[in-house]
């Protein structure tokens, strides 16, 4: 339930209603407003006799129930589109952001090179695996905190935010020490307690939705981050399991457009994971943008065929630049803008 107090209600109106409602047990999330000020409930036992009361309080506009089983993540929770600052780019602004990089970090020259290949034509942020989830575990499954180091470094000559996946708790520590943005993999989007750790800390999180996770549940999963105090979850679409074999998984756009619909939290979309082909990573991309996504994060090696994960489904620097016009082109039709190229 949310409580909007009345426009330029005096503070200690405000003040009454927060503490009534602790006293009453439930956490409060207060969103302070240019106009208004509007105090969220959470906590179970909420009820219509506790909206009347809190109605009747000084200063109180309305009471709105939540209708979603996502409270925090509801846009009916926070009208307003949440934005996520991370190094020079405003994720969930007006302008689409790309996070752009290889699927693993290999060595320091191949992160460093492709940082600048990416930076040079638009990526904000540069996208690296160093901890991997692969499906056969005799499969490189990354550098570790070398990588890190190796994307840190990257980040520190060009300027560029990093993401990268953080698979259990007990690397949540390290992998803050390091990165801009944790990335919560699509095998680990119901891993509660890795959600609720990366909620205790102050990075924003992105997390990817499961091969087969609903929307409803991927949305939930963004709420036990939120639930634990970080507000700063952006949703990512890479792909849903289906009965297709053409690709790697189906891009399910619906969840994107849909998801813009009922949720403040930034969303995105990884056209790499979706397709698993490399000549359908663009097209999907621009599909992205003119669906209403905030941005798109892919995979870009200026050798893709000797990449040690993900080859197929991963650009170049040629065919990412090209990918990139493309998305320039798009945006504005769809009212976004997509930074120049620096070059
Ligand atoms: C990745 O980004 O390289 C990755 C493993 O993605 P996903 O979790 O979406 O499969
Ligand atoms: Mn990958």
């Amino acid at each position: 339930m949310i409580v909007v107090m009345l426009a330029e209600t005096p503070q200690h109106h405000i003040d009454a209603v927060i503490a009534r409602v602790h006293d009453l047990g439930f956490k409060t999330n207060v969103q302070v407003g240019e106009e208004q000020t509007v105090v969220g409930l959470v906590g179970s036992g909420i009820n219509q006799d506790l909206a009347d009361l809190l109605a009747s309080m000084p200063g109180v506009a309305k009471t709105l129930r939540v209708s979603k089983p996502y409270k925090l993540a509801s846009k009916e929770f926070h009208p307003r589109p949440t934005i996520i600052r991370v190094a020079d780019a405003e994720i969930g602004g007006k302008e689409v952001v790309v996070m752009a990089g290889p699927c693993s970090v290999e060595t320091q020259e191949q992160v460093l090179r492709i940082a600048e290949g990416v930076r040079e034509r638009g990526a904000k942020l540069l996208r690296g695996g160093a901890f991997k989830p692969r499906t056969s575990p005799y499969a490189f499954r990354g550098l570790g905190e070398q990588g890190l180091e190796f994307l840190a470094n990257a980040r520190e000559k060009t300027g560029l935010g990093i993401i990268t996946e953080v698979m259990t708790p007990a690397d949540v520590e390290l992998v803050g020490q390091y990165t801009d943005v944790f990335q919560v993999g699509a095998r680990n989007m119901q891993n509660y307690f890795l959600l609720e750790e990366l909620g205790r800390t102050s990075k924003p999180v992105m997390l990817k939705r499961g091969p087969s996770g609903s929307i409803e549940e991927w949305l939930l999963a963004a709420e036990y981050i939120m639930a634990q105090g970080n507000h700063e979850v952006i949703l990512c679409e890479r792909g849903i399991r289906t009965f297709e074999t053409a690709t790697r998984n189906t891009f399910d756009i619906n969840a994107v457009a849909y998801a813009k619909q009922v949720t403040h939290l930034p969303v995105f979309a990884d056209p790499s994971h979706a397709t698993g082909v490399r000549n359908l990573v663009p097209p999907m991309a621009a599909a992205a943008v003119a669906a209403g996504a905030d941005g798109v994060i892919v995979e870009v090696h200026y050798d893709p065929d000797n990449a040690l994960s993900d080859g197929a489904q991963t650009l170049n620097f040629q065919q990412f630049g090209q990918m990139m016009d493309q998305l320039r082109a798009i945006a504005p039709a769809v009212g976004r803008t997509l930074n120049p190229v620096k070059v």
